[in-house]
């Protein structure tokens, strides 16, 4: 019974068709069957979905999947209705295309159920943190994003997402919690830009995601940064464990705010041998920067800018060398 447009029909045309279909519908509504009507209604639907279908040219994106993406690109880092995802798209299994879109094909996309997550866990210093740089990137605060709403944070394709994917599921099917998912997870990945939607993936949905994250880092001393934990080189949204190392025991619990101010102050380098970012090579041992307290923390040394100091991972361990000997 679908009836659908030959591929080369453009907008005007198709619209033009649409508009005699609802013309002679007239006719159709006042008679009396109700099935006849329905039936009778069933090309308009088509002819509608073809004219959504037909605003993006087909030489730029031939499935539904692509013009999903096609439309984000459009506007990125804007809030995005489902429903016009619907319109361009022409199907109504949209949704799970986006969901290819963003956990297999490596699209930064979120989701308002994703910026609620995060919002949801912002009485953390480090997710209110997070909150502001999402209002101030997309204008609007995430408690505004409606969940059928979505956003594009980065114009740009990870294709190492892709490989990431078989990984994902391999984490996601463990009987574990959510953490120990999480963790392995990025263990499996150091270095790589993880996003917030693949780590609610392997949640399974649940909620706690992001507060997990937040721990691992701050209480757990995994080094997972963001944009607002001394990378701001970093999209917003985007997660990467920095190597497969935790955190010496009494330099753990160090609030994002204090990490930053710490990592300015020094101007993002080892205090000992000036070592930044910059220099990472695979020859080179020292691969990150670390905070240590001046004052251990166990002899009441305490989390504050004065009593921290930024140092690359060799020079870190030097001093934890020389201080284990006595
Ligand atoms: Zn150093
Ligand atoms: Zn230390």
């Amino acid at each position: 019974m679908a009836r659908r447009s030959r591929p080369n029909d453009e907008p005007e045309s198709i619209r033009a068709a649409l508009v005699d279909l609802l013309t002679n519908f007239a006719a159709e509504l006042k008679r009396s069957n109700l099935r006849a009507k329905v039936i009778a209604l069933v090309p308009a639907f088509h002819k509608l979905r073809d004219l959504g279908c037909s605003l993006i040219p087909k030489a730029e994106a031939a499935s539904a999947r692509d013009r999903i993406i096609a439309y984000f690109r459009r506007y990125p880092r804007r809030v995005i209705d489902g429903d016009e995802l619907m319109v361009v798209s022409g199907i109504a299994e949209w949704a799970r295309r986006v969901r290819e879109l963003r956990v297999q094909f490596g699209w930064l996309i979120y989701s308002g159920v994703t910026f609620h997550d995060i919002a949801e866990d912002a009485e953390a210093v480090e997710n209110a943190q997070e909150m502001v740089s999402i209002e101030a990137a997309l204008g609007v605060h995430p408690y505004k994003i409606k969940p059928d709403q979505y956003v594009l944070m980065r114009d740009e394709e990870d294709r190492r997402a892709a490989f990431r994917w078989n990984v994902l599921n391999e984490v996601r099917r463990k009987k574990v919690s959510v953490t120990e998912k999480i963790i392995e997870y990025f263990r499996r990945n150091v270095g790589e830009e993880i996003t917030g939607e693949e780590l609610k993936y392997l949640a399974k949905d649940k909620k706690e995601w992001a507060r997990r994250v937040r721990e691992l880092r701050t209480e757990h001393g995994w080094p997972i940064v963001t944009k607002n934990s001394g990378r701001e080189d970093l999209a917003v949204g985007v997660y990467v464990l920095e190597e497969d190392r935790q955190a010496y025991e009494h330099d753990r619990a160090i609030p994002d705010p204090v990490r930053v101010a710490v990592l300015q102050r020094d101007g993002f380098k080892c205090v000992e041998c000036g070592w930044n970012r910059s220099m990472l090579s695979r020859d080179d041992p020292r691969k990150m920067l670390e905070l240590h307290h001046r004052q251990h923390h166990k002899d009441r040394g305490e989390n504050t800018v004065d009593n921290l100091v930024t140092l690359c991972n060799v020079h870190h361990d030097k001093i934890h060398r020389r201080s284990s000997l006595h």
